[in-house]
């Protein structure tokens, strides 16, 4: 499949499995500090070495589908039905370039995600029933009992090798954000550090066989008296939802390709991951925030140019 694109486009075609931590706040991850919505210092997740994250994403909707939305077509006024559009996500872009598009999706599983996809799992209802949805042309897999605890992970890891590569398996994990609603702060990060755990297997097995793995989260949580929440006001409006962290395993390129040094905004992140593999793209509604930042540069240069002039002429009159 690579082979036709070889000539035409210099894209590596490594397969992608981009993880999505539904409810993972950077604050939580160390160094940094997060409170609760009255100031009370919180707790840190305990992140394992493998881990080092690079940098961190500043969402532009605290609610699941709507980010996931943003997130996948890189276009910050995205709504789900965005996803729908021609040319629109970077599932449309990965698949014009010869890729399998998969989904384990426990939350954020609506219509047009799920339309986007060449096969999904999907977690309808009640997360302890976990009742399966195979659609496309990826079903077979055995519906098997459990919730939200760890499974998805272990099924990504069996599906890595069985999926016909390049692919892309997005992979929605909902047992942190569950923890932080249904059971609070220390069950919240106890969650999130069991499923940061699992997850070291699924990244050392990507980079034996040199997939780029992503990990990202569609929005934090913020407490108040013990309760989580992301959507509501006020919690939509602290750093502890609004910042996520994104984290990227690239074996396929030396030096592993970091993400930009600016503050990443969601909607970067879809260029972003198309970059990974070679593919100079973007999806169609895709705003580039960069030519603001050119602006901002020359405009600087011409300030300093006049201020220059400005001390030169001062130092001259006298
Ligand atoms: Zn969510």
């Amino acid at each position: 499949m690579c082979f036709f694109y070889l000539f035409t486009l210099p894209s590596s075609c490594a397969s992608v499995v981009i993880v999505v931590l539904d409810g993972l706040g950077n604050l939580y991850l160390g160094p940094n500090t997060p409170h609760t919505l009255d100031g009370k210092t919180l707790p840190n997740i305990d992140v394992p070495e493998w881990m080092e994250i690079d940098c961190s994403v500043v969402v532009r909707a605290s609610e699941t589908s709507t980010s996931l939305a943003i997130l996948f077509t890189g276009y910050r006024r995205a709504t789900p039905e965005t996803l729908s559009y021609e040319n629109a996500t970077i599932f449309d872009i990965f698949r014009n370039h010869g890729y399998h598009v998969y989904g384990i999706m426990e939350q954020g599983d609506n219509r047009y995600m799920l339309n986007e996809l060449d096969g999904a799992i999907s977690f309808k209802g009640d997360p302890e029933e976990m009742n399966l949805v195979f659609t496309g042309e990826a079903g077979g897999w055995d519906v098997v009992d459990g919730g939200y605890d760890g499974w998805s992970i272990r099924e990504a890891i069996h599906l890595i090798d069985e999926l016909a590569h390049p692919f892309i398996l997005v992979v929605e994990i909902a047992s942190i954000d569950m923890a932080g609603h249904r059971r609070g702060v220390e069950a919240y990060i106890q969650e999130a550090e069991q499923t940061l755990n699992q997850l070291g297997e699924l990244v050392d097995i990507c980079k034996e066989k040199k997939i780029v793995v992503v990990i990202t989260a569609d929005h934090g949580m913020a407490f108040k008296n013990g309760r989580g929440g992301h959507a509501n006001i006020p919690y939509r409006f602290t750093d502890e939802v609004r910042i996520v962290p994104l984290y990227v395993s690239d074996p396929t390129s030396t030096p592993s390709q970091k993400p930009p040094d600016f503050q990443m905004y969601e909607e970067d992140v879809a260029p972003f991951v198309l970059s990974l593999v070679g593919i100079n793209e973007t999806p169609r509604y895709h705003e580039s925030r960069e030519p603001i930042q050119a602006h901002w540069k020359i405009l600087g240069v011409i300030v300093l140019f006049f201020v220059n002039v400005f001390v030169y002429a001062l130092l001259k009159r006298k």
